[in-house]
């Protein structure tokens, strides 16, 4: 007998059918003599049009309001599977954030977890009922609703994992493992039988949207083992184990893309010591968080400063900005919201050269210009025109030889 968390995300969970078909495989895993704890996310589509409701009303909208409106969606879903198990003769109780509750920090919109206080739930789950908590919700300090960070539910449940010293914890999806790639546009990505933690964590964070990046990050730190795998075909998935459990290392392990961001020019800045300071000061004290950036100098002693936020964050870092212009003292500024980040990963790179290079060649070989580069031990992005995304993606995936049969 072991102790399992099963999170089903959007499309697991998009309409009763499928939601009767998750309680199918929870009444599975009972009917085995497990004890289970199940994680849900909202009906795929739904948190979106939650999200855009927010921002029609307000780009600039209070994140505390946000986390009401956007936590609803995993409410509905946490209920009817539970009915859905009830139906089925599976003793069942849904759990929302504040009910167990699971405690986080009071960073509204992107929470991280604090506490899980899970004594009433293994109580509950060792007397054989399943426990439906509702993914990507928590209570702040505040006492107020909170969320995760989109994709979260993938965090709740590697949270909830370890809060409940599970045996494991698997992540069912619309796909049947971790690929090289998005498979949804490349059609020869190669499923992964196994994934290192740093590999997945670093192309989580680089947009490869299978897993959230803390989900990835918390279950390498809390030993969880953590499982990818179909809800609608039935297959072992992939594992997500240390670096040296896996034997045949590849020099890159998969290659991501985000059009997440949006690339922010700050133009003719006086080049002079704490520039820097003062344009990415303000926007770190304002939750803007920076990721690429380039800065480039002219002749006449001013400089060029590129870098890139999240898309969602353009508004308010384009309004931190518009605020201190005196105090950063740049002539303009310029915006550009199709723009694509392509990563190629893998911890080969630590011990190989020539990783970056062969992504550069294979770009200029399509005439792809590279607009901002940056790099890490086990990583090399660039950002590019998002026109080319899948064309940067698929030339990537045949020149580090990931192609599939
Ligand atoms: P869920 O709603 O189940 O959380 P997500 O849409 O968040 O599902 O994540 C699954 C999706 O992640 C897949 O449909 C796939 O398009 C995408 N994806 C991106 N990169 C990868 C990868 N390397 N391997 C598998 N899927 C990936
Ligand atoms: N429903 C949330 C989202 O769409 C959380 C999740 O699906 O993991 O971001
Ligand atoms: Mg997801």
């Amino acid at each position: 007998m072991a102790r399992i968390v099963m999170k089903f995300g959007g499309t697991s969970v998009a309409d009763l059918d499928r939601i009767r078909h998750a309680a199918a495989r929870v009444q599975r895993e009972v009917a085995a003599g497990h004890e289970v704890a199940v994680v849900v996310s909202a009906m795929a589509g739904v948190t979106n049009q939650l999200v855009g409701w927010c921002q029609s009303l307000a780009p600039l909208h209070d994140a505390r309001e946000y986390d009401t409106v956007v936590a609803t969606g995993e409410q509905v879903t946490a209920g009817l599977l539970a009915i859905a198990l009830q139906q089925a003769g599976v003793e069942a109780r849904s759990w929302l954030g504040w009910q167990i509750p699971l405690r986080t920090d009071g960073a509204h919109g992107r929470a991280r977890i604090a506490v899980i206080e899970g004594a009433e739930l293994l109580r509950r789950m060792a007397a054989g009922q399943v426990a439906v908590v509702a993914g990507f919700q928590g209570l702040g300090p505040d006492h107020r609703l909170t969320t995760l960070g989109r994709g979260g539910s993938d965090t709740s449940a590697v949270a909830l994992a370890a809060a409940l010293s599970a045996d494991r914890c698997d992540i069912y999806t619309d796909v049947d493992g971790i690929y090289t790639t998005d498979p949804r546009i490349v059609a020869r990505a190669r499923k992964l039988d196994k994934i290192a933690y740093e590999e997945m964590l670093e192309l989580a964070s680089v947009g490869a949207k299978v897993l959230q990046t803390r989900s990835v990050e918390l279950a390498m730190k809390q030993r969880v083992r953590l499982r990818v795998l179909s809800s609608f075909a039935d297959g072992p998935g992939t594992l997500v184990v240390d670096e040296d459990e896996i034997m045949e290392k590849e020099l890159v392990a998969g290659i991501a893309y985000s059009r997440d961001e949006a690339k922010i020019t700050v133009r003719r800045v006086p080049d002079r010591p704490g520039i820097a300071a003062n344009i990415f000061g303000p926007l770190a004290a304002s939750g803007v968080n920076v990721d690429m950036i380039v800065q480039n100098l002219a002749a006449d002693g001013t400089t060029d400063m590129t870098f890139t936020v999240g898309r969602a964050d353009l508004p308010r870092a384009e309004a931190v900005l518009a605020a201190q212009r005196a105090s950063i003292g740049y002539a303009e500024i310029s915006t550009d919201p199709d723009v694509a980040k392509i990563s190629v990963v893998g911890v080969g790179m630590r011990s190989h050269a020539g990783v970056a290079n062969t992504m550069f060649r294979t770009l200029a070989d399509k005439s792809i210009n590279i607009q901002v580069i940056s790099t890490s031990e086990i990583k090399v992005s660039v950002l590019i025109s998002a026109e080319y995304t899948e064309l940067a993606v698929r030339a990537l995936h045949t020149a580090y030889g990931l192609d599939g049969a």
